[in-house]
């Protein structure tokens, strides 16, 4: 399942990772509150049970991508900058009366993406990438030796929160000049704005839009949104060659809605950007690569945790998980 600041979404495989169900449901962020989130996590897990006629006993396990800051180990949803007051949400304790299947979360908007990607995407058969997810915020998922990195306090890869000038903008974490201000698509639309002195809508959805007008802009000569997607793409290609020089990863994947948006147009121009800035004996080890699943990798991701959970309790996980080039429980 994959909880996002304005939609819950879940399917249903079973071991051999084939659909077995999709679930979706769309809220907006003034309606958020701990009992209808609990309460519609518990309405998809019985509607995707229910239409594909499983036993809620017959569940393997619930995986749960959420966004902002996780506490996989006490299942807490600690923070979500986006929902206001919701602060230490024990997400596991809530769901355990109500669901029969263990239940384990995450933060899905990067790391569960990582964990999908090396799985089933373009992760797969590599011990060392980086998924560098590029959205409204900046964030990345770590797999080194083949496995999620985490850090001491499971916060490991806030690259959007590097200080990249530091009389810059302030950023929603307080800080000023992070990397995110100018990379993420709020800083991306207000950097045009102010150029160009015209209204781009914001906000959730509208965002989207507003990135894609920017970039249609560029292409077809609009001085003001050339320099924006140039900014934007210098940007870019410095965060990736700190991830090289900081990581040495095999790839480094751009993921997210904004990052593919910009690497599916201008990935040779990034490159050259990552050329400039990364040291040499890093880079000629590292590709840079597109992320493969879209969105689906956070669903994937989350039903690769329930597996690992289960392998880990079960057997010995380091075969299975280890980008599928052996499979020996
Ligand atoms: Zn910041």
């Amino acid at each position: 399942m994959e909880v996002g600041e304005t939609f819950i979404r879940g399917e249903l495989f079973d071991l051999a990772f084939n659909l077995n169900g999709k679930y979706e449901f769309a809220f907006s962020n003034d309606q958020v509150t701990e009992q209808n989130i609990v309460e519609e996590i518990i309405r998809c897990v019985k509607t995707l049970t229910t239409v594909a006629n499983v036993k809620e006993s017959e569940v393997l396990g619930i995986g749960i991508g959420f966004p902002g800051l996780v506490d996989p180990v006490k299942g807490l949803s600690i923070f979500t900058p986006n929902w206001g007051g919701w602060h230490n949400v024990s997400i596991t304790k809530q769901l355990a009366g109500h669901l029969a299947a263990p239940i384990y979360i995450d933060n899905g908007g990067a790391k569960l993406m990582a964990v999908g990607e090396l799985l089933f995407g373009a992760g797969r058969g590599l011990s060392h990438f980086v998924v560098l997810l590029m959205g409204t915020g900046i964030g990345s998922g770590i797999i080194a030796n083949g496995k999620l990195f985490r850090g001491s306090s499971n916060n490991a890869g806030e690259f959007g929160h590097t200080t990249i000038n530091p009389t810059g903008p302030l950023c929603r974490c307080g800080n000023y000049g992070c990397m995110e201000v100018y990379l993420g698509a709020p800083g991306i639309i207000s950097r045009y704005q102010q150029l160009s002195q015209s209204v781009l809508p914001h906000n959730g959805n509208d965002q989207i839009e507003s990135i894609k007008q920017i970039i249609i802009l560029s292409e077809n000569g609009d001085h003001v949104a050339e320099q924006i997607i140039e900014e934007t793409i210098e940007y870019l290609g410095i965060c990736i060659a700190n991830i090289i020089n900081s990581i040495n990863p095999d790839q480094v994947l751009i993921g997210g809605w904004s990052g593919l948006l910009f690497g599916q147009r201008f990935l040779t121009k990034i490159e050259s950007v990552v050329a400039k800035h990364a040291l040499e004996e890093s880079l000629s080890k590292t590709t840079l690569r597109l992320c493969q699943l879209g969105q689906d990798a956070v669903l994937k991701g989350a039903a690769g945790l329930v597996l690992q959970h289960f392998f880990e309790s079960n057997g010995d996980i380091e075969d299975v998980i280890i980008g599928g080039k052996a499979i020996d429980v």
